[in-house]
């Protein structure tokens, strides 16, 4: 168990380096112009075709398991944020998975978990609302402080320090996001006179939010969820 940890650790140490020399290869300019605008400024736009022609097998990772590598990639940008005590997260975001977009009507169970670029009719937008983005957990015994990416990992149950069950979240210190729900479907033109029938939930993320009005015709590149209240993050 214990080594296997290990081995995912180092995995994970293995894929954010790899991205650390992606976004200094590519990205220089558009790094420094990040950290320059940082914390007005909290995303860094990427194009898969880029991180294709960098490391062909990094981007069908990301494309087939986004929820494994993505959080690297953000970890990655992270670590080359030079503003002390950064609170606000940074955010990897990727377009152009080159391949053909599927209709929205036709994006079934095969893409459940994957990433994938939908070309939407922004149709209803929701309000914000916040959501925790790093949980702070103190534990009731040893009086531990645990900290946890609530969007990589499971809440904790167990204190790391003394393995007992008795942690309890601080909600004061935790960090919270804005969130916002828009619905889309397959623009008019591309149903060709046929009715659209269909519509995907998307959750709108941090900087993200208020970017789109119903009616815009935007790409939309996210990971498919199959939870009711989250079907497709953008
Ligand atoms: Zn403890």
């Amino acid at each position: 168990m214990a080594e296997e940890t290990n081995d995912n650790a180092l995995e994970a140490k293995i894929i954010e380096d790899k991205f650390l020399e992606f976004y200094s290869t590519y990205y220089q300019a558009k790094l420094d112009e990040l950290y320059l605008g940082y914390p007005k400024k909290r995303g860094l736009m990427l194009d898969i075709r880029d991180l294709e022609r960098f490391d062909i097998d990094l981007a069908s990772g990301l494309i087939e398991t986004p929820d494994v590598i993505l959080p690297r990639a953000r970890a990655a940008l992270a670590r080359l944020n030079p503003n002390p005590e950064a609170k606000q997260p940074v955010h990897a975001r990727f377009f152009g998975t080159g391949a053909g977009m599927p209709m929205i009507q036709d994006v079934g169970s095969e893409y459940i978990g994957k990433l994938l670029a939908l070309d939407s009719l922004v149709v209803k937008r929701a309000e914000i609302t916040p959501k925790v983005s790093i949980g702070v957990f103190k534990c009731t015994f040893c009086n531990s402080v645990t900290k946890v990416e609530l969007e990589a990992e499971a809440e904790p149950e167990i204190c790391p320090q003394c393995k007992r069950r008795a942690l309890k979240q601080l909600s004061g210190e935790s960090e919270f996001v804005n969130l916002q729900r828009i619905a889309v479907q397959d623009p008019l033109e591309k149903l060709k006179g046929s009715t659209p029938t269909w519509q995907l939930e998307v959750w709108l993320e941090d900087d993200m939010v208020n970017t789109v009005t119903p009616g815009d015709r935007v790409e939309i590149t996210g990971v498919l969820r199959i939870k009711p209240r989250k079907s497709f993050r953008g």
